[in-house]
């Protein structure tokens, strides 16, 4: 399986990085090793200083597709939840100065945080007028709504899909709204989609 993530998916998080609103969507892949399933403690890498929270909608893949239309993109959805993209902020910035690949504060082990409860995608439902919420230490520090995606999320899949064969138990990250922010040991992270809350991870050293 991969990870794909989509970046400045969010007009308000471009801004706060400095970003250009993309004119078609930017995305990179995880390696599975970057995957912490529900249960699993999120620990902090110690070798790449400040890692950021990125809560982002998840979608994963639950058939093969190639040249996806974006109007059967979501019958690929099987189901979704909350995850966090982990970003070494730091070291992405080098490496985006630099013009050099992210995969290094990205795409490191425990970097694509799921949430411990998937909701499967009902029949009609497009993803596209939901709240979402990050709360660290029970304080709200990132809010979003899926209908300020500047692609939603049929249109990244039809798009991904033209370059890359998605596969069963692939896992798409759709990007983040404004409020990224540090992650410390002790933290407890809370993601919540239209009030109820589908992740809940404790954070430790690695
Ligand atoms: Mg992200």
């Amino acid at each position: 399986m991969k990870v794909i993530c989509i970046g400045r998916n969010y007009a308000d998080h471009a801004k706060e990085l400095g970003n250009a609103v993309p004119h078609e969507p930017v995305f990179f892949l995880k390696p599975e090793t970057a995957v912490v399933y529900p249960g699993k403690p999120v620990k902090l890498p110690t070798n790449l200083g400040e890692i950021h929270h990125e809560l982002e909608v998840v979608v994963a893949i639950d058939g093969y597709g190639k040249d996806i239309p974006a109007n059967m993109a979501l019958g690929f959805v099987g189901w979704y939840t909350l995850g966090l993209d982990l970003t070494a902020r730091a070291v992405q910035n080098e490496l985006k100065a630099k013009g050099l690949p992210w995969e290094k504060a990205k795409a490191f082990d425990g970097s694509a945080v799921i949430g411990d409860v998937a909701l499967p995608l009902a029949a009609g439902m497009d993803l596209r007028s939901s709240s979402i919420e990050l709360r660290r230490n029970g304080t709200v520090v990132q809010e979003g709504r899926t209908r300020d995606m500047i692609f939603p999320v049929a249109e990244l899949i039809a798009y991904v899909s033209q370059y890359m064969t998605l596969e069963p138990g692939d896992l798409i990250y759709t990007g983040t709204p404004s409020g990224v922010g540090p992650m410390e040991p002790g933290d407890i992270f809370e993601g919540y989609m239209d009030g109820k809350r589908l992740l809940n991870s404790a954070v430790s050293k690695g």
